[in-house]
């Protein structure tokens, strides 16, 4: 079976034990490429996955400051991230966005950071992975005004909201992605979006070390751990799961020009 895992956290301390064979066992699992998320353990520390991405092919990353630390951010920081931006492993910017379920930082402040970051990217040329909890509506008409005429899109990542969002991310040029929380017996909702939506825009992830998929709930997620979400994803749609998993790869390429842009790059330098 060929995977991507469209958003994981390997820097997490979690892994430190254990993080080579983590990354042999996610090979073994079929998983090609990876996207390791920056954001990292807060602002005090911004290229916390660049060492993997420069570490291995098949690895990239991001860079951005997840909305639980909005508080925390200077326009130090935010010079930060537009200097590692140009790193040639980032491919996205982010997870950035809103969570007013844990409500880390005020909304106001988690505001400004999500529009100033979206502007960053916009400038960088990056899509962006967005982060949004229970803030749905909020997060849509931000997306609408500052993001959407950019044409850049992005990730709408850990996606829990409505087949209404969903579809309305996708033609704001977003792809949806599916992470463990979609196999949970109480999600039916998600696995009936993921049902309907075009194949051509849906993405999986694990969201590692968190929310990791049905047979493995309350443990420590891991990338080999996409498998089963798109084992379960797979079912909904009735199609094969190696199949489902090459077309979210395949999809997860496309979306990043991994296959043409890349190529045509290393063969000019
Ligand atoms: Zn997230
Ligand atoms: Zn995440």
């Amino acid at each position: 079976m060929e995977l991507i895992d469209s958003h994981a956290h390997v820097d997490d301390s979690r892994f430190d034990e254990d993080r080579e064979a983590m990354f042999e066992r996610t090979r073994d699992a079929g998983v090609t490429t990876l996207l390791a998320l920056g954001t990292g353990p807060g602002p005090h520390k911004l290229d916390a996955a660049m060492p993997f991405a420069e570490a291995y092919d098949w690895i990239y990353t991001t860079v951005g400051i997840h909305p639980h630390e909005a508080k925390d951010v200077t326009q130090g920081h935010l010079d930060e991230l537009a200097r590692l931006a140009k790193h040639p492993k980032v491919i996205a910017w982010g997870e950035i966005g809103l969570d007013y379920f844990y409500d880390h930082s005020p909304r106001d402040v988690q505001e400004r950071v999500f529009r100033a970051q979206m502007e960053l990217a916009a400038a960088a040329k990056l899509p962006i992975i967005i982060h949004c909890r229970d803030a749905w509506a909020d997060c849509m008409r931000l997306i609408e005004e500052v993001w959407r005429p950019t044409g850049l899109g992005g990730i709408l990542h850990c996606f829990t909201s409505t087949l209404e969002d969903a579809r309305r991310g996708i033609e704001m040029g977003f792809m949806v992605s599916f992470a463990g929380n979609s196999t949970y017996p109480k999600t039916q909702n998600l696995r009936d979006v993921a049902k309907v939506l075009p194949l051509a825009n849906i993405l999986i992830e694990t969201d590692a070390p968190y929310l990791a998929p049905q047979p493995y709930r309350g443990k420590r997620n891991e990338p080999a751990y996409v498998a089963e979400v798109a084992r379960i994803l797979a079912s909904v749609r009735d199609l094969p799961a190696d199949e489902f998993a090459a077309r979210t790869a395949g999809n997860f390429r496309r979306f990043f020009r991994l296959d043409g842009l890349r190529v045509s790059a290393a063969a000019e330098s």
